[in-house]
């Protein structure tokens, strides 16, 4: 009995060498994989230096055939596929008009604070490449054609609609409240004011153009009821320096306009310029376009 005994000892104190050289060997492969890993990946990562900008792309309308180049501001689908799959791998990074209030509310602060010492007058010392993406007048393409690759990719996106035009459904097809609706849901698309009437300022009194917009804002916070900030952008980018401030009055966070340029240190808030994305572009012409664009920006 007792050498059974020895023998089943022995056995079991075998056996527990066996099993912990095994979880050794494991782990050493483990760790091997890991090193491994650890060894590829920085090779694998580029590093994209950041802008000293932001430009901001303004689209209308959307359609799946193609208009050509040089006929107007119709993008397909595929256009527009290949621009944001052509951005992403220039490695930019699309915000939403949240994250751009974000930003500028802080270099807004930063350029009070540093009045004195600025280094450089143009230069918004990004730490990425930043883009927004935004469209005008609220079509029923921006649903049907153009959120679907917006989910694709998990971008997020801005559209500025007519509010008038989307209750009473005049004009070209615009979306109805129930998709704006879903497209909030989705948490990728915003839905800001272009006035309820889309009648410019310069073409009013501002009294007029006030109440306008008070009506887009109530129709926005009934039908939608997002968290959003004020963002508005200018019926055919047109505005008036009255018109401006009463906005201010108003809370408005963001202002933008259709002037062909981006956004850098000497850009305000309420006179955000943006980049008019035409018929024809694929994603290199685009990128062609937004650094010319950005060339002509920093000529003081
Ligand atoms: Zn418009």
């Amino acid at each position: 009995m007792k050498r059974k005994g020895k023998i089943f000892a022995v056995m079991v104190l075998l056996c527990s060498l066996l099993f912990q050289l095994t979880a050794w060997g494991k782990t050493v492969v483990a760790m091997d994989c890991v090193e491994e890993e650890e060894l590829i990946e920085p090779a694998e990562k580029i590093i994209f230096p950041p802008t000293d900008y932001i430009p901001v792309l303004m689209y209308h309308h959307f359609a799946i055939r193609d208009m050509g180049e040089g006929n107007g501001v119709v993008t397909t689908q595929a256009e527009l596929r290949d621009q944001i799959s052509y951005l992403k791998n220039a490695g930019y990074e699309i915000i939403s008009l949240e994250t751009l209030n974000e930003l500028l509310q802080r270099v807004e602060k930063e350029k009070v604070q540093n009045r004195k010492k600025e280094k450089d007058a143009f230069s918004l010392e990004l730490d990425k490449k930043y883009i927004c993406i935004t469209m005008d007048d609220g079509y029923l393409s921006n649903y049907e054609l153009a959120f679907p690759v917006f989910q694709e990719y998990r971008v997020p996106a801005s559209i500025f609609v007519v509010t008038d035009s989307i209750t009473n459904q005049t004009g070209l097809r615009k979306l109805d409240w129930q998709q704006a609706k879903k497209m909030v849901d989705s948490r990728l698309v915003k839905i800001y004011n272009h006035t309820a009437n889309h009648v410019p300022a310069d073409m009013e009194t501002e009294d007029e153009f006030l109440d306008q917009v008070d009506k887009g804002e109530l129709a926005l916070h009934t039908y939608l009821r997002q968290d959003a900030c004020k963002a508005l952008a200018f019926p055919n980018g047109h505005f008036t320096i009255e018109c401006q401030e009463g906005l201010k009055e108003m809370g408005f966070d963001l202002l933008f306009t259709v002037e062909q340029k981006v956004i850098t240190k000497q850009t305000s808030r309420y006179e955000i310029p943006r980049i008019a994305v035409e018929s024809g572009w694929d994603g290199e012409t685009l990128m062609e376009n937004i650094e010319r664009t950005a060339r002509k920006s920093f000529v003081p």
